[in-house]
């Protein structure tokens, strides 16, 4: 029996469909649409107010609304299939997992991450980083994979974007109401809530532990705006790469080393510890406390540490890899390395990178160090890793240096349209999901009609537009300004989606370096394009703003103005509307910074083609049938050089490939035959390669496995 914390406050719910409360605290609704559909259609209007969160919904509800659903014998056979499939898929004995290691009944990854990206009401992602975590524990509970996530829950989460009427952007923090959210405080094997402690100078903080089911597996997330903490502390973890450096050490030790007493509190026992980029870094010093105080020496505890941890960078920008001034490790740390039986130098030196602005402690270096088995996020970032992480292993060359890759990949489920799950349902095969990440299953999608296949793509386009009317309409009425008289977005057009986090590397306004000439290809007669942009700056990102503000009054520009639009508040809402909506995805990074990309995968699965830059995931992608690239796979004298070629590129590209492309051609019924084949390829080659299902398949035999039947005397 679950306990409901808060049962008192919902709505009283007709026993025949009393499962929707269970069904709103496991996480598994979020990649079911079927089972989101069980509360929209009960009160559609409700749905949205609460933004697709059950929980709220069923607290808010009218109780008539749901003694209707009960009595509707339509709702009930849907009511019914749903709960079946969720009961078959929490009670399997066979999965993925454990036909493909049939043996490895004891192994527990524990996975760490600073953010998670699950669901749009859970705001507590900032952008790729959190989307793959999210992405990743959703797949490895389809897989079957023993898996607990680790990490915190921010309860004024990530900020909520506003645009003022210049464009320019500033944040809005609502709090998050733990009532309101699928979460249920973990309790230990006695029964009681747990509530782990952190030394930071000068005091104790705590962190109440929070409980999410995702499918088969569990999430933890801490929480330390909990009595008696301090009002600063109780801040803390208030937001998400909120505060200074001070407030970052402080939560990535919470993180890091609360993470790890959480895991001892609530029983488990973890064989393979997973660092999701350096932010969790800490939890090594803290398995290696743990071993000194049980006798071993600091030596033998780092080697068992170090066989039992994996690590994955995500980012070749500096200011994404954090470093702390050696001052204040010392700081926070000054009572923590005498339990490791070190001097101050010897625990500096674990971390030590003199290579940029003075000595500082180097979470990646530290996790570097401290963990068998390391990997960038795609080929190209692997290669570019070694690279710059090639002073930690003197006397090797870059292509020495061991950092592997593994190239991201998204989680079909969560990122796939309904509309074309229901094609792929007909086309792929009865199974098609169990096999996902097989290639040869893919290529039956040449099979779908092109008629019907591009009448989808066209009621995906059409929905899409209303969604951001809506959206549009929405912004100016909160502005208090009417809303522009020319026509938003039309229906037949070419339309591009631009959306990202506006980090300055991606390059967000390189379409306008030559506006003129952006004018013409967006205007042409009979080849006109639209572009929706979206995109958030990081909140001390002035560069980023101007960014947006730049792209918004773009929009307003005689020539451009109804051509291009700017949604406000990018998350996983207005992502999955654009990735499923939009006929091109673009993506026109400064390369070699986008480590991996994601959302570029995301549209191609939903058959919009990706026009990229070679950066990221996309050298191994692109097969000149799937999509278009943008610029050469070189390096150039000066950004300015790149930014114009790159652009001159992408001018090429839209005017002579892709127009044409889309408008040319059309057989007698007026669908573009040319274009739906390279809709078609695109499913076909980046569907099965870049999926979390083979991403998680590359972990576990390349990284996890290895790692789990390591003998371990010492039970790290
Ligand atoms: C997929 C996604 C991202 C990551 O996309 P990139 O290609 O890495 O820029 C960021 N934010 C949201 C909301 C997403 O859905």
């Amino acid at each position: 029996m679950l306990r409901f914390e808060h049962e008192i406050l919902f709505t009283p719910c007709p026993e025949r469909i009393a499962r929707l409360r269970e069904l709103a605290y496991n996480l598994w609704w979020t990649w079911h649409p079927e089972a989101q559909d069980l509360y929209r259609s009960i009160d559609p209007e409700l749905w949205e107010l609460v933004y697709h969160n059950p929980v709220d919904f069923l607290r808010d509800v009218r109780q008539r609304k749901l003694e209707a659903a009960a009595n509707d014998p339509a709702y009930l056979k849907r009511y019914d299939a749903v709960l079946k499939s969720f009961d078959s898929y929490m009670s399997a004995k066979k999965t993925w997992f454990s036909k493909n290691y049939p043996d490895a009944k004891d192994t527990l990854i524990a996975y760490f991450s600073a953010e998670f990206g699950l669901h749009e009401s859970l705001p507590i992602y900032s952008g790729g980083l959190g989307i793959l975590s999210g992405d990743h524990i959703k797949e490895a509970s389809d897989m079957g994979i023993p898996l607990v996530g680790v990490g915190f829950i921010y309860p004024q989460g990530y900020f909520r974007q506003r645009l003022d009427q210049s464009g320019w952007q500033f944040a809005e923090y609502n709090k998050l109401n733990f009532a309101d959210v699928p979460a249920l405080p973990a309790l230990d094997p006695e029964g009681r809530e747990v509530v782990v402690e952190v030394e930071l100078p000068g005091r104790t903080i705590y962190a109440k532990v929070y409980k999410f089911q995702v499918g088969r597996n569990e999430l933890l997330l801490m929480d330390t705006d909990i009595h008696p903490n301090s009002p600063q502390d109780r801040e803390l973890s208030a937001r998400l790469y909120g505060g200074d450096q001070e407030m970052r050490i402080s939560q990535e030790l919470v993180l890091g080393v609360g993470g790890v007493r959480a895991l001892r509190r609530l029983g488990y026992k973890p064989t393979v510890w997973h660092m999701n980029e350096g932010h969790s870094a800490f939890l090594v010093l803290e398995l290696c406390r743990e071993l000194v105080a049980q006798g071993y020496s600091f030596e033998q505890a780092m080697e068992q540490v170090k066989a039992h941890c994996v690590f994955t960078t995500h980012t070749p920008v500096p200011a994404g890899n954090d470093a702390f001034p050696l001052p204040m490790i010392e700081k926070f740390f000054w009572s923590f390395w005498p339990q490791l039986n070190l001097t101050r130098d010897e625990f500096m030196s674990l971390a030590l990178q003199e290579q940029q602005w003075g000595p500082t402690f180097a979470m990646t270096a530290l996790a570097l160090r401290f963990s068998a088995f390391h990997n960038g996020v795609s080929k190209l970032h692997g290669h570019v890793a070694r690279g710059m992480w090639q002073w930690l292993y003197p006397g090797r060359s870059q292509d020495e240096v061991p950092i592997t890759s593994i190239t991201n990949g998204v989680h079909t489920a969560t990122w796939l349209a309904p509309e074309m799950r229901t094609l792929y349902n007909s086309y792929l095969g009865k199974n098609w999901e169990d096999n996902l990440d097989d290639p040869q299953i893919w290529r039956k999608v040449y099979q779908i009609p092109d008629e019907t296949f591009w009448r989808t793509r066209q009621k995906l386009k059409s929905d899409l537009i209303a969604f951001s009317r809506q959206r549009l309409q929405q912004h100016y009425m909160r502005l208090g300004i009417p809303a522009p008289v020319w026509p938003v977005l039309e229906e037949n057009i070419l339309t591009i989606g631009f959306a990202r986090r506006f980090a300055t590397y991606k390059r967000a306004t390189l379409l306008f370096k030559d506006v003129e000439r952006l004018k013409y290809i967006l205007n042409r007669p009979g080849k006109p394009i639209q572009i929706i942009f979206a995109g958030k700056a990081h909140p001390k990102d002035d560069p980023g703003k101007h960014f947006i503000q730049d792209v918004y009054r773009m929009a307003m520009q005689p020539g451009l103005a109804g051509r291009i639009i700017f949604l406000e508040e990018y998350d996983i809402a207005v992502g999955r509307a654009l990735v499923q909506g939009v006929d091109v995805w673009l993506n026109n990074p400064r390369r070699p910074y986008e480590a991996s990309g994601t959302s570029g995968m995301k549209a191609s699965l939903n058959g919009a083609p990706n026009c990229s830059v070679l950066d990221g995931w996309w050298p191994e992608a692109y097969n000149g049938r799937n999509g278009w690239a943008i610029g050469d796979e070189r390096e150039y004298a000066s950004q300015e050089e790149q930014d114009w070629n790159d652009a001159q590129s992408l001018y090429h590209l839209l005017e002579h490939e892709i127009a044409p492309r889309f408008y040319d051609n059309r057989d007698a019924n007026g669908i573009p035959v040319e274009w739906v084949q390279i809709c078609k390829e695109a499913i076909a080659t980046v569907a099965p390669l870049f999926s979390t299902r083979r991403m998680l398949a590359d972990y576990l035999r390349e990284m996890y496995m290895p790692v789990a039947v390591q003998d371990t005397p010492t039970g790290v």
